[in-house]
C-alpha cells in the first residue's frame, strides 16, 4: 500500500559518507546488497516496502553512539529497527534512510531474581527475555504473538500491549530503567532497578512509545513478577459481545485479579483460521457467534481449575456461555491460543482487509462494535467486519474484509473512508485510534485530527529539543 518510490525529498548519500558509516561497524555489518537487505526493508504483511543505501548492524552501544554522532553531524536520517514486526510502518525506511538494526545488541546483561529485574539489550527477543526470566523461576509478563522475532527495544519503542496486559499492563509498566543513545550520540544512562526514584522528571517514559523518533533504546531494566504456579485456559462460545463483557465481569469479580487474558473472536474469524491455518481445530463441537479465550493464572497450586469452572458455570446459568471447554493439558492450552494467534495472519485469505487497532472504555466495546459494523456496512454494503482482540483492555483489532467477489484494489482504495467511519465511533466513545501498534506512518496524518492541539504542540517541541536536525525516524509519528 505505502510502497512509495524514491521522491525528491529522498536523500542521496554519497559513497564517502556511506564508507564512514560502514567503518564504524565493519563492512560485514554494513549491508548494501539488495538481497541481503530485504528482511530489513519489507514488513511482514508486505503492506510496506522501503529502500535504503545501507543497513547498519552495530555490535555495541559505543558503535550506536558513533553512528548517531556522525548522522547528526551530517544530517543523515536514520530509521531504528528491532525485529521488524511493527504493524504501522515505523521501522521501514520509506525515504532511503539508513536502517539502524539493533539485532546484534542481544546480550542479557543481568537477571536479578531477588530484585525481580532483568537487564536486556535492545535486540534481545521477547521470547529470550521470557525464557531467561523463567530460568530463575520468574515471569516477564509481556506477551505478544510475535515474541519469537520482536525485540525488547521494539516493544518499548512501540509501548506494546499484547495478551497479558489486562493483568500486568503494557510495555511502559514493565520498564524500570533505560539506556538510550540520543540523536547527538550522547548516552543517557538511566538503567536503574528502582521502583521508587523521585529525582525529577521521568525521562524514560519519553522514549517509551516514541517509536524511535526521540532516541535509540540500547538496553532496559525490566520488572519481573512471580511465576504463576497454576494456569488454566478456557475456550467458550458466547452469544454476543455483550455476553462476553458480562462474563469478563464475573471472572474478574470471582478471581480477584487472576484473569491474565480475556480475548474475543467471531465465528467468521474462527472459520478463516480453520480453513487456512494448518493444524488448527475448532475447540468446540458446534459453531457460536462469538468466542472467548480466557486464561487465569495464580500463585496457588490448587483450586484454579475449580474457580474457572465456577466462572463458566455462572456464565452458563446466566445464559451468557453457550458451550465451553477447559484445556486438559499445556498442549491443549497452546492449541486454543494458536487459534487466536492465527487471526492476524489468516485475514489475507479474505482478500483486502482494512485494519484498525482501536481502544474504547471496556464497557463501551459491545456498543462500539455494533455501531462500527453498522457504519462500515452502510458505507460498503457486503463489507465483512472482523473484530477480535483484547476485550479485557477495551482494545479491539477491528478489521474490515472486502465484500465477497469484489475487487481487492477497489476496496482498499476506500481505506481512508472506512477509517473515518470507524474512527467517528471511536471518538464518540472517547477512544483511541491506536491502542497498541503506534502511529508510524500509517496513522501519522490522522494524528492532528484526534490529538489535543496542546499535546501535539508539546510533542513537536520535545522532538525539536531532542532531535533538532530531525535525523531520528523522520516522517514517523509527527
Ligand atoms: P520494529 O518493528 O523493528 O520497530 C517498531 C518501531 O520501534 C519502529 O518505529 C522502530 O523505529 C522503533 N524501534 C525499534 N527498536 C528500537 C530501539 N531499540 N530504539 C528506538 N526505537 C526502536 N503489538 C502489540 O502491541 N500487541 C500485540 O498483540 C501484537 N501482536 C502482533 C502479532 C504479530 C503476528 C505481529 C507480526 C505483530 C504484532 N504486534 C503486536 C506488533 C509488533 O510485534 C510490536 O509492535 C513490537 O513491539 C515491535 O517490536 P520489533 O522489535 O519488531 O520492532
Ligand atoms: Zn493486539
Amino acid at each position: 500500500m505505502l510502497d512509495k518510490p524514491p521522491t525528491s525529498s529522498d536523500k542521496k548519500l554519497d559513497q564517502k559518507l556511506l564508507a564512514r558509516f560502514a567503518a564504524i561497524v565493519g563492512d560485514k555489518y554494513a549491508i548494501t546488497d539488495p538481497q541481503a537487505q530485504t528482511p530489513y526493508l519489507v514488513e511482514m504483511r508486505d503492506l510496506f516496502r522501503g529502500h535504503s543505501p545501507m543497513v547498519l548492524r552495530p555490535g555495541s552501544v559505543a558503535e550506536v553512539s558513533a553512528i548517531l554522532q556522525l548522522a547528526n553531524e551530517t544530517a543523515t536520517p536514520i530509521v531504528p529497527q528491532g525485529g521488524n514486526t511493527g504493524l504501522v510502518g515505523g521501522q521501514i525506511p520509506h525515504h532511503n534512510e539508513i536502517v539502524l538494526s539493533l539485532n546484534r545488541l542481544d546480550r542479557i546483561r543481568e537477571v536479578d531474581p531477588t530484585s525481580y529485574t532483568i537487564t536486556c539489550e535492545a535486540g534481545v527477543t521477547l521470547q529470550r527475555a521470557r525464557e531467561a526470566a523463567a530460568a530463575v523461576d520468574r515471569l516477564y509478563p509481556q506477551l505478544l504473538p510475535s515474541e519469537g522475532t520482536c525485540t525488547i527495544g521494539g516493544n518499548l519503542a512501540t509501548n506494546a500491549g499484547g495478551t497479558a496486559a489486562i493483568a500486568h499492563g503494557i510495555a511502559r509498566a514493565h520498564a524500570l530503567g533505560l539506556e538510550v543513545v540520543l540523536a547527538d550520540g550522547r548516552v543517557l544512562n538511566d538503567l536503574n532497578k528502582l521502583k521508587k526514584d523521585n529525582t525529577g522528571y521521568d525521562l524514560k517514559n519519553l522514549f517509551i512509545g516514541a517509536e524511535g523518533t526521540l532516541g535509540v533504546i540500547t538496553a532496559a531494566v525490566l520488572r519481573l513478577v512471580p511465576r504463576p504456579r497454576s494456569v488454566e485456559t478456557a475456550f467458550a462460545g458466547v452469544a454476543s459481545a455483550e455476553a462476553a463483557l458480562e462474563l469478563l465481569g464475573i471472572a474478574q469479580e470471582r478471581s480477584g485479579g487472576d484473569v491474565t487474558s480475556f480475548e474475543i473472536m467471531t465465528r467468521a474469524g474462527i472459520e478463516l483460521v480453520l480453513r487456512h491455518a494448518q493444524g488448527c481445530r475448532d475447540p468446540l463441537a458446534s459453531p457460536h457467534a462469538w468466542y472467548v479465550l480466557m486464561e487465569l493464572s495464580s500463585q496457588q497450586r490448587e483450586g484454579l481449575r475449580a474457580l474457572l469452572e465456577a466462572v463458566l458455570a455462572d456464565g452458563m446459568e446466566r445464559g451468557l456461555v453457550l458451550d465451553a471447554t477447559i484445556a486438559e493439558s499445556i498442549e491443549q492450552g497452546k492449541a486454543f491460543w494458536r487459534v487466536r494467534e492465527m487471526f492476524g495472519e489468516v485475514q489475507r485469505y479474505a482478500g483486502g482487509s482494512i485494519k484498525h487497532d482501536i481502544s474504547v472504555p471496556v464497557a463501551a466495546v459491545p456498543a462500539f462494535i455494533r455501531e462500527a459494523d453498522a457504519a462500515v456496512t452502510a458505507l460498503i454494503p457486503g463489507a465483512r467486519p472482523l473484530p477480535f482482540g483484547h476485550l479485557g483492555d477495551g482494545n479491539i483489532h477491528y478489521n474490515v474484509n472486502q465484500p465477497v467477489g469484489t475487487d481487492k484494489g477497489e476496496f482498499l482504495k476506500r481505506w481512508d473512508e472506512v477509517n473515518a467511519a470507524v474512527f467517528a465511533v471511536v471518538k464518540k466513545y472517547g477512544g483511541s485510534i491506536s491502542a497498541e501498534h503506534g502511529v508510524g506512518v500509517m496513522k501519522r496524518d490522522l494524528l492532528p485530527s484526534v490529538k489535543d492541539p496542546v499535546a501535539l504542540d508539546l510533542m513537536r517541541s520535545l522532538k525539536r529539543m531532542l532531535d533538532p536536525k530531525g535525523i531520528l525516524n523522520p516522517g514517523k509519528v509527527l
